[in-house]
């Protein structure tokens, strides 16, 4: 006994559907719809799927076939009078396990996830085929719905599904003559509309019009849609069409950023139609990411649905199709994988998107990088072959440029003559990185600095190193020190090796911080600030890659160098002349190191510094009093 309850009666079993249908179901008979005709595309696509399938049993198999020779289509009648709308298809049709399986549970998870895009926009309704449940949008326009299928193989026997959406379906074995499936609509009062010829056919066309099998209305033998795919034509097709077909593949209602169309024959033929979005979806920047965007045809047949392995991993934001004559209709996914075909496809399809990227206009460029850029930055890190490429369309913010953003190039055309190196500072974000004390000298110089502030560039400048023979460097370490022979460096005793007689200020300011700091030293690369941060030579890009890896991630500690020049260091120094001893001077120093860290966002823990003001404005408060 199945776990829905079933009875017998004179239109054989009825059964619940599974709560989750159910849900779907009430949602979707009780509220109003905009686009109530999307219903139309939803049962053409299960169809085509039928048919499709059909397609592929008829080349495994030849033998105790039903209808071997009949057409692989799809038929749409209406009755004017009934109201009713009938939609049927010689496609691999249900057997009664099938039927019951098919139309009363869910094969696919992510209903809640659907029911819960539902509740929050209307317009998300348009997403029901991605969601599993496209059958049960027939119940926005009908208030009983029936299906009537038989299923391919020669001795199989018709069923009939029923339901009114309230809760319960029943199916039965009945007559039916031909394989497939016909779905009979019984319209609701306020959608008799649909009950048109006229209304059909721009509907058909309007979302099915690329569908690969023969649609017809009522018993005009003309055909409807195009049927030949949008990748197989060029010139007729207009770009309203297009932008449609890219609605249908990435399910993404506003138009596309960019399209690109592709027929090569040599060394491999195949045709490629892609599509660049406008605006990432929140799907496409995390890791988990499954949804592919391409969709691999052999001969105009589907064999791979969200195709991986056609694209690099950075560019899984592009949607289309890929088809080759060259693939085997069978092609299992480790096939695939190590596929030459695919290979040599795959590479020439990333080649064309990124000569493509180059040649866009450079402020529509701009305003795509906003949203893509962060890709583009992943492939910088990940694709070693084309990174010099990659590198040619990353844009930056500068310390020079305000909130413009330039290409790499620019700013290295713009770099004086003296400057070496491309000159960069990492941060947590841009208003903090452009306040940092690091770039104080590069300002006196006149040197531009590019600020890196998402967590994505310590990747980026991890793995590149240098760019038209000029070196990355980071700003906020300390300089190399001169190269040490290490074995040398041993064999000295450490007695011998007594460090040269140091500052007694720093230290004592290097007492004091000592749990806090490495070293404290004296820099020539500060104007305005008392002091700064640095990350010992070589580490600042790793220490920050570190910090996004690890989720226990303790901050390293910095080297603490201060400005001579500075007043309050000035002022420090000769009150530790006078009074080495004074607790001020402790004070100052934590304070001036969490100063830093505070407006680099590292500042562990600010009780201390909260106690500390207090005391220094008591301290300020005091001295004015009795003055
Ligand atoms: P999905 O098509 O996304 O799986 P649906 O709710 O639209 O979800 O359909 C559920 C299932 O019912 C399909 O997967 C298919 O197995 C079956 N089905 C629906 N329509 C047809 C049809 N016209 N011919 C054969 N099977 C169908």
């Amino acid at each position: 006994m199945p776990l829905n309850s079933s009875k017998k009666d004179s239109k054989g079993r009825t059964f619940k559907f599974q709560a989750e249908i159910q849900r779907v179901l009430d949602i979707l008979i009780n509220r109003l719809y905009k686009n109530r005709e999307i219903f139309l595309r939803e049962l053409i696509s299960n169809s085509a799927d039928a048919l499709h399938r059909m397609r592929i049993v008829q080349f495994e198999t030849k033998d105790s076939i039903l209808d071997p020779d009949i057409e692989l289509g799809i038929k749409i009648t209406f009755d004017e009078n009934e109201n009713t709308l009938t939609i049927s298809d010689t496609g691999v049709g249900m057997s009664y396990q099938e039927i019951k399986t098919n139309l009363g549970t869910i094969a696919q998870s992510g209903t809640l996830e659907f029911l819960q895009q539902l509740e929050e926009s209307p317009d998300a309704i348009n997403l029901i085929g991605q969601f599993g449940v496209g059958f049960y949008s027939s119940f926005i326009v009908a208030k009983e719905v029936v299906v009537r299928s038989r299923s391919y193989p020669e001795d199989s026997r018709g069923v009939e599904w029923r339901s009114d959406g309230s809760g319960k379906f029943s199916v039965a074995y009945v007559d039916k003559a031909d394989r497939g499936t016909e779905v009979i609509l019984y319209l609701k009062d306020d959608t008799k509309e649909f009950a048109n010829r006229f209304k059909l056919e721009s509907i058909v066309k309007k979302y099915s019009d690329f569908v690969g099998f023969p649609i017809r209305i009522a018993d005009d033998d003309q055909i409807v849609n195009r049927q030949v795919p949008i990748w197989y034509q060029s010139d007729e097709v207009t770009d309203e069409e297009f932008n449609e077909f890219y609605r249908q593949v990435s399910l993404d209602w506003t138009e596309p950023f960019h399209r690109i169309q592709l027929n090569v024959d040599a060394p491999i033929q195949f045709r490629a139609l892609l599509f660049l979005p406008k605006q990432r979806s929140r799907m496409m920047m995390t890791s988990m990411y499954q949804d592919y965007g391409l969709r691999l045809y052999s001969k105009k047949i589907l064999v791979q649905e969200k195709a991986k392995d056609l694209l690099p991993e950075y560019l899984r934001f592009v949607f289309g199709v890929v088809d080759s004559e060259d693939l085997p209709l069978n092609v299992s996914r480790e096939v695939i994988q190590v596929d030459r075909t695919i290979r040599r496809i795959s590479k020439v399809i990333t080649g064309r998107i990124l000569d493509e990227l180059e040649k866009i206009d450079e402020d529509k460029y701009l305003e795509w990088w906003e949203q893509f850029g962060v890709f583009i930055k992943e492939g910088i890190s990940q694709d070693e072959k084309r990174r010099k490429k990659l590198l040619n369309q990353l844009r930056v913010r500068t310390s020079k440029s305000e909130d413009q953003l330039i290409a790499l190039t620019k700013y290295v055309e713009q770099m004086p003559d003296v400057q070496e190196e491309i000159l960069f500072l990492l941060g947590e974000s841009l208003p903090i990185l452009k306040r940092s004390p690091h770039l104080e000298h590069y300002r006196k110089v006149d040197q531009e600095v590019i600020l890196f502030s998402e967590p994505i560039d310590s990747f980026v400048v991890m793995h590149v190193t240098e760019f038209q023979g000029k070196k990355f460097k980071a700003i906020d370490q300390a300089e190399a020190e001169p190269f040490k022979d290490e074995d040398k460096e041993e064999e000295e005793t450490k007695e011998e090796k007594e460090e040269p007689e140091k500052d007694p200020f720093l230290t004592h300011l290097k007492e004091i911080l000592e749990d806090r700091i490495i070293d404290i030293k004296y820099t020539d690369f500060l104007t305005d600030s008392p002091c700064r941060l640095v990350n010992p030579s070589g580490t600042t890009a790793f220490t920050r890659v570190l910090k996004y890896m690890d989720e226990n991630y303790v901050p390293q500690k910095k080297i603490m160098e201060i400005n001579p020049d500075h007043s309050l260091i000035i002022n420090l120094n000769s009150l530790f002349e006078k009074d080495p001893e004074s607790p001020l001077i402790q004070i100052c120093a934590f304070q001036l190191l969490e100063n830093q860290e505070l407006a680099e966002g590292s500042l562990q823990d600010p009780t201390d510094m909260i106690k500390r003001v207090n005391q220094l404005m008591q301290q300020a408060l005091g001295i004015n009093r009795n003055s």
